[in-house]
């Protein structure tokens, strides 16, 4: 018999292991001499604590801190409204990856300005821009391009196929953000309560673990790099507390079926190939980051849609709304239901805040699982 993927999946959410987990975690929690913080930084691994209740089957002196972990979430207002600005163009096509059409910018979101008669297009792969160019040879295609390390190899990929082939019609306006500086800021934060990692999957198969060395060396903090199951999610929190209760302060990979040290080197050399630092990035709810995104190389710039549309496109930043505490979330100063407007004026179907847009957002993983907590 072959191996189902389901099968693959059902070790890994199976309740008898889950229990297991449960029982050393408890019984090694004892042995804490303080209760311990936990930062999930990726959004995925917030979904599947939520979704599993798994806050519940821990004891009290272990919390979580949802972070900053979903590339919608984090993304500033000023450069949604580029997207939208970008998409009013009469002649382009504005092409974009998963929940980015929902998220509202200071004149709305992109579903609006779809509404409003601009031609945006959701994709699940920026290969898929390949074939919006060709049918509409007299536009231009321009990619918004958004996501963590996970995906910017993808973006590179497409790039590297448009300057091979000498595609003229397809644009970039990359948003492309690194996880490290953020967690730099966080745990530099003089109110930070974080004791402990857990480190992002996707972001770690790319980026390899050798990303989060300083966190154990330079902060004192362990990282452990989780699976985004719930019995990886429940292994990686034992793994954090055996750390403290033994007196360590390491990295360590539980998610070790996919991510390696190094990582996956022919997508670095490819980011490598296109990409530099920027000198520094605006991150909503947690403000100016120093060297925490990506740009496309001055010797790309005929594809730098930034530059292209720089007279159009404007520069300064633009608050979120003020009831909004989503910066408060990310920082792991507050949880969504002490949002003022949480799940009356702010829902998954008519989102005030970023954090409530993504399935991976925190708002919107308490909004379709608090009954769970
Ligand atoms: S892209 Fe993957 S690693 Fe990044 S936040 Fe989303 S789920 Fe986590
Ligand atoms: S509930 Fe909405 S407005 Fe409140 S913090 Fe979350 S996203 Fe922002």
């Amino acid at each position: 018999m072959g191996l189902e993927l389901k099968n693959l999946y059902d070790d890994f959410r199976n309740a008898d292991t889950i229990k297991a987990y449960q029982k050393i975690i408890n019984e090694d929690a004892k042995g804490l001499t303080k209760p311990i913080n936990i930062m999930e930084v990726c959004g995925g691994h917030t979904h599947t604590i939520m979704k599993y209740g798994i806050p519940q089957l821990l004891p009290n002196n272990i919390n979580f801190i949802h972070g900053p972990g979903c590339p919608v979430c984090i993304m500033p207002k000023e450069r949604i409204d580029h997207a939208y600005m970008l998409s009013m163009e009469e002649d382009v096509i504005l092409v974009t990856l998963g929940d980015m059409i929902k998220v509202p910018g200071s004149n709305g979101s992109l579903q609006d300005a779809r509404s409003k008669g601009a031609d945006v297009r959701f994709v699940y792969s920026p290969m898929e821009c390949l074939k919006i160019a060709s049918e509409n040879q007299d536009k231009k295609i321009i990619f918004f391009a958004i996501g963590f390390e996970t995906t910017t190899p993808m973006t590179a990929a497409l790039l590297d196929v448009v300057v091979k082939k000498g595609i003229k019609n397809i644009f970039f306006h990359i948003n492309h953000v690194t996880v490290p500086e953020a967690m730099s800021l966080l745990i530099s934060d003089e109110n930070s309560k974080i004791d402990a990692f857990l480190g992002p999957s996707h972001v770690s198969v790319i980026s390899g673990s050798k990303i989060y060395e300083e966190f154990p060396r330079d902060y004192n903090k362990p990282v452990v790099v989780s699976g985004f199951e719930p019995v990886d999610v429940m292994q990686s929190i034992s793994m954090i507390v055996k750390q403290f209760i033994e007196n360590r302060c390491e990295l360590e990979i539980e998610y070790n079926r996919l991510v390696s040290h190094d990582g996956n080197i022919k997508a670095q050399n490819l980011n490598e190939k296109y990409f530099e630092q920027r000198s520094h990035f605006r991150w909503r709810g947690l403000g100016d980051i120093p060297k925490s995104a990506l740009k496309l190389k001055d010797e790309y710039k005929e594809y730098d849609a930034e530059v292209i549309y720089k007279e159009i496109l404007l520069s300064e930043t633009i608050d979120d709304h003020k009831l909004c505490i989503c910066g408060d979330i990310l920082k792991g100063l507050a949880n969504p239901p002490e949002c003022s407007i949480f799940g009356t004026a702010c829902k998954p179907s008519s989102p005030v805040g970023s954090c409530m847009v993504s399935s991976e957002g925190a708002c919107a993983a308490y909004y379709k699982y608090g009954n769970l907590i």
